[in-house]
């Protein structure tokens, strides 16, 4: 392999005061700095650089502002128990990133140099990486087209960036289960769409749906599929996970869900804890058969933002269905530990899942 490639780096002349562990909100302030990487058909990627964080200049004809040609990826950095700052399964997180790129006529940014941005910023960033329990710095890797051309075609020239928020513990002291809505009119992603890619153009396409469903008393929507609202998809911006019976199952990845880190790191572990786990299509119909009989025993979403989050009830055609007493599940809560303490270095990293920044 080549060796990784080197950022100039420019540092702050002052750094930011920064927030109280206790007052993080997801996503509103960010670190001191970014990295930045240009493209340009004839030259490939440049000028690799740590600049201070600021407004990126862009051309009103730029392309991502009138067809949203732009991706982009979300993964976190903890402050373990020994104060080391670790990436949770970044090498994950850049190869997604990559390969997601293609179906948006983008070009990939290889993988070790979205991972050498990713270092390099965090690293001049280090102190921004809180400390309290739950706490994190979530990081936002984005790439856009930037070309200024009205035409219809993939851009010549894109902008690689990389910015950081500190956030704050997501559960707090309560595992508090959501209200969901089955979605049976919207569709956030079709078989042939771009459901698998992490492209801002299915958040768009989400928006109104959930924000109906915030109106009528629901925290998020339970996306089913395009065709014919029947199988279950994915819980607002989570994966989802039931747990009918003695199987878990999930719904497999046929190109409208998103691949999820998180959705994998639980399979993993729950095939290590024994338990049967089942990528297959899931019905309403069963889900609801399950409920009735008795054995839906839990379900929840799970995603890097939250880890993992109960799903206490389920509005379908105007009803409530109440999914384990409202409570969150045991798997849900075994779960959410298990994969916690990893990224905290509470437990040995079996999987090489953590990386020292
Ligand atoms: C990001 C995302 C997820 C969760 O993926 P993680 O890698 O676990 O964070 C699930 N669904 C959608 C639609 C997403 O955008």
């Amino acid at each position: 392999m080549s060796s990784p490639p080197s950022f100039s780096t420019q540092l702050v002349a002052k750094r930011a005061p920064r927030p109280k562990d206790t007052e993080l909100v997801f996503g509103r302030t960010f670190t001191d700095h970014m990295a930045i990487v240009d493209y340009e058909a004839e030259r490939g990627w440049f000028d690799p650089r740590v600049v201070p964080y600021g407004p990126l200049s862009l051309d009103p004809a730029a392309a991502v502002l009138h067809y949203a040609q732009e991706m982009f990826d979300g993964l976190k950095a903890f402050r373990g128990v020994d104060g080391k700052v670790r990436f949770f399964r970044i090498d994950r997180h850049c190869q997604r990133l990559h390969d997601g790129a293609d179906r948006l006529c983008i070009p990939p940014v290889p993988t070790e140099l979205s991972r050498a941005a990713i270092t390099a910023f965090v690293k001049a960033d280090l102190d921004w990486v809180p400390s309290s329990p739950g706490t994190s710095l979530y990081i936002r890797p984005t790439v856009i087209a930037s070309e200024p051309f009205l035409g219809v075609r993939p851009a010549k020239r894109y902008i690689f960036f990389v910015i950081a928020s500190p956030v704050g513990a997501y559960h707090g002291e309560a595992f508090a289960p959501a209200r969901i809505l089955v979605e049976d009119k919207y569709v956030r992603a079709a078989v042939g769409g771009l459901g698998g890619v992490k492209a801002g153009a299915n958040y768009i396409a989400s928006l109104r749906a959930a924000e109906d469903a915030k109106a009528r008393g629901f925290d998020q929507v339970l996306w089913t599929d395009a065709h014919e609202h029947r199988y279950l998809e994915e819980v607002g911006t989570m994966n989802m996970v039931a747990r009918i019976g003695d199987e878990i199952v999930t719904p497999p990845l046929g190109g409208s869900i998103l691949a999820g880190v998180t959705r994998d790191s639980a399979i993993t572990l729950l095939r290590e804890w024994g338990l049967t786990v089942n990528e297959r299509p899931l019905g309403m119909e069963e889900l609801l058969r399950a409920h009735r009989g008795g054995t839906l025993r839990e379900m929840f979403g799970c995603g890097t933002a939250a880890v993992i989050t109960p799903v206490g009830t389920l509005g379908w055609k105007g009803e409530d269905v109440v999914v384990n007493g409202g409570q969150p599940g045991e798997i849900a809560r075994r779960l959410l530990e298990a994969i916690t303490a990893i990224q905290y270095g509470r437990e040995p990293d079996k999987h090489g899942w953590m990386t020292e920044v």
